[in-house]
């Protein structure tokens, strides 16, 4: 992380870029403090796609033979609750050692990087099956992982090698009907009987994914004297029985019950971490849940993209292709701007928590130090789900709209990924929830002083101003944006103070100004790092220019609406001007219309999303 005053990038003429972008490319990765992007310069080495080892490479290729010779073939047969399907196609990727990837070496799984372990998800959604993908990804995550990273030695020997291969399916189980978001008001009870033999779990758990069809249930309850606690519960315990399948919106084929539990009996020795742990378990495992979902959105994103585009370009109207008129190309050229960026912010995030667990030498194997890396990019973790979701939810909407009535219809695939893709804003933490994670380590960091908000907004100079039409502008946007972001976090912090966390309609906007900063400079940095074509052709300059474009849309947006809330107070007003004239470089120095002719020229002649 830098402290010292942020360093203001406006590169050359021509794109050309300069020796200061030339080294940040090539710079090893080194761990930054999650959060500290805002602080940091715009142009920083990132993880992308692009720098996916062979065995990354051989993976992916492997995954999406898979989803397509395999998932996509019986996806009609996913779409209502079939379990024997179901694990039928779990046990095959466990074979495939997709199921393991998270699992130490000694417990029989792969141990892979995170990098890896969102590649695979990704990939797996190409299918085009999201009712199994949500079975998958919470077996991966939130059904295995708090064993992995919170059993004792016993626990993860008992479990974690039949998880690793799918034998066991897992389930997680945390929700309960009066505590959703306030997840720490667990009303389930659990006390030691008598004996001290075993523990008596109490309660009722809501909408538990994998509930119907899992052997293993990561449950939480409230241990007497102790608090929120993490139990090892498995299927045929006396005392636990599985409700009816819920009759959902969308991800109809996957298994959504509720689970009760009267007495059951749990033995001592399944109790997950200290008595009263709980909460950081649940946390923890829902902050990892949180960047495979941005990863599964990723894939449905590209997914539809692909869709819409064969439509439009099938689809005749007026006696041309509807692809061919604008109101349409601007829906696919913005498509893929977002999607481009997505799949930045994805790689992005994961590559700092690879970075950051590989940075602890030996002590990369130790679970909890593990948790720990993870935890210190919750923001990213956030960011990647409210982000994925919403880009997702944009797609699948447009997509619909690009379909004209047959989006409606479910012969179509336009009407099923609509309604799929809307649990992605509830589940993993809702978004408001998320956003709320994400300006409240601001807040926090910020107060504790591990992110010098204020030290950035005292000590740097005036810009550069620049009205160069080409890389250099793009960069001096982005500065722009990361000033105005942080100058409006400042401002909030030091109005509202702790009081922010409940000045939710501000915090809200705090958080989409580093959403939208982080999700552009991403992608911006990840063109940057791929050299001259991305710097010289002309789609990626479409496309260089559009990610901009759409991040000052977004910024004016924002602000706007900040203005008479947080600037409404005269504290806060007087830091509009600055604010003013960090909106002023976020000029469009070209046309778009043209940058978007150019951009869906390409998508046409390729069919599919190519980036
Ligand atoms: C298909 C499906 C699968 C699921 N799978 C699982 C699972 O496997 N395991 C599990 O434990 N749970 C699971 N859930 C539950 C899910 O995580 C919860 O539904 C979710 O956390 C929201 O809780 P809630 O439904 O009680 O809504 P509430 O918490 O009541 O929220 C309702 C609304 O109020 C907002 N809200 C709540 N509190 C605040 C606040 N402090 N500030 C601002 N807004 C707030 C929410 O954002 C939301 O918009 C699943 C749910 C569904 C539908």
């Amino acid at each position: 992380m830098t402290t010292s005053e942020p360093e203001i990038k406006v590169a050359g003429k021509a794109d050309t870029p300069s020796a200061d972008e030339s080294a940040a490319r090539s710079a090893p990765l080194g761990p930054p403090r999650g959060g500290a992007f805002l602080l940091d310069p715009v142009v920083q080495p990132i993880f992308t796609r692009e720098k996916f080892s062979d065995e990354q490479q051989e993976i992916e290729r492997m995954v999406l033979e898979f989803a397509a010779d395999r998932i996509n073939k019986v996806k009609d047969d996913l779409a209502t609750p079939n379990e024997e399907l179901s694990m039928e196609l779990m046990r095959e990727v466990g074979e495939l050692g997709l199921t393991s990837i998270d699992i130490p070496e000694e417990y029989g799984g792969m141990e892979l990087d995170k990098a890896t372990s969102a590649l695979v998800v990704e990939a797996l959604t190409t299918g085009g099956s999201a009712s199994w993908c949500v079975t998958f990804s919470c077996h991966v995550g939130i059904g295995t992982l708090p064993i992995a990273y919170f059993g004792t030695e016993e626990q993860k020997k008992k479990y974690l090698p039949k998880l690793g291969t799918a034998e066991y399916l897992g389930a997680y189980a945390l929700t309960e009907p009066d505590s959703g978001s306030d997840a720490g008001n667990q009303k389930t009870t659990a006390r030691l009987d008598d004996d001290e033999k075993f523990f008596l779990l109490n309660g009722t758990k809501t909408f538990i994914t994998n509930g119907g069809w899992a052997d293993v249930y990561i449950v939480f309850a409230n241990l007497e004297g102790a608090g929120v606690s993490a139990f090892i519960v498995e299927r045929d315990t006396e005392g636990l029985s599985v409700g009816a399948e819920e009759h959902k919106l969308g991800i109809k084929g996957s298994s959504t019950v509720t689970i009760n539990l009267d007495n059951a009996r749990v033995p001592k020795e399944n109790l997950l971490g200290k008595p009263g742990g709980g909460m950081p378990i649940a946390l923890n495992a829902l902050n990892i849940g949180r960047f495979k979902l941005g990863a599964a959105d990723l894939g449905g994103c590209k997914l539809v993209i692909g869709n819409a585009t064969q439509y439009a370009l099938e689809r005749m109207q007026f006696g041309q292709p509807i692809a061919y008129f604008e109101a349409i190309r601007k829906k696919l050229a913005h498509m893929v701007v977002e999607t481009y960026k997505l799949d930045a912010v994805i790689y992005r995030t994961v590559g700092l928590m690879d970075a950051r667990i590989s940075a602890l030498g030996d002590k990369k194997s130790e679970p909890r130090e593990i948790m720990k890396a993870l935890e210190e990019y919750a923001i990213e973790a956030s960011i990647s789900k409210v982000f994925g979701s919403e880009t997702m939810a944009y797609h699948a909407d447009e997509g619909v709209q690009i379909y004209g009535g047959y989006g409606y219809s479910e012969e179509y695939p336009m009407a099923g990924a609509y309604r799929d893709t809307r649990i992605d804003r509830i589940f993993e933490g809702t978004n408001e929830i998320n956003r709320m994670v994400i300006y409240g380590y601001y807040l926090r960091k910020a107060l504790m002083e591990e992110l010098p908000l204020r030290d950035a907004v005292r000590s740097w100079e005036k810009p550069q101003l620049s009205d160069d039409e080409t890389l250099g502008w793009g960069l001096e946007a982005l500065d722009a944006g990361r000033r105005l972001t942080i100058k409006c976090l400042f401002e909030a912090i030091s109005l509202y103070g702790q009081d922010l966390r409940n000045t939710q309609i501000v915090g809200e906007d705090l958080a989409d100004l580093a959403i939208q900063y982080f999700a552009a400079s991403a992608a911006i940095n990840r063109l940057l790092q791929q050299g001259d074509e991305a710097l010289t052709d002309r789609t990626h300059r479409a496309l260089r220019r559009l990610v901009v474009a759409s991040y000052t849309e977004q910024v004016w947006r924002i602000v706007y609406r900040l203005r008479p809330t947080l600037f409404a107070s005269s504290t806060a007003a007087r830091a509009l001007p600055s604010i003013d004239r960090e909106l002023a470089r976020l000029q469009l120095p070209f046309d778009p219309v043209q940058e978007i002719h150019i951009l869906t020229d390409d998508l046409y002649d390729h069919g599919s999303y190519r980036f």
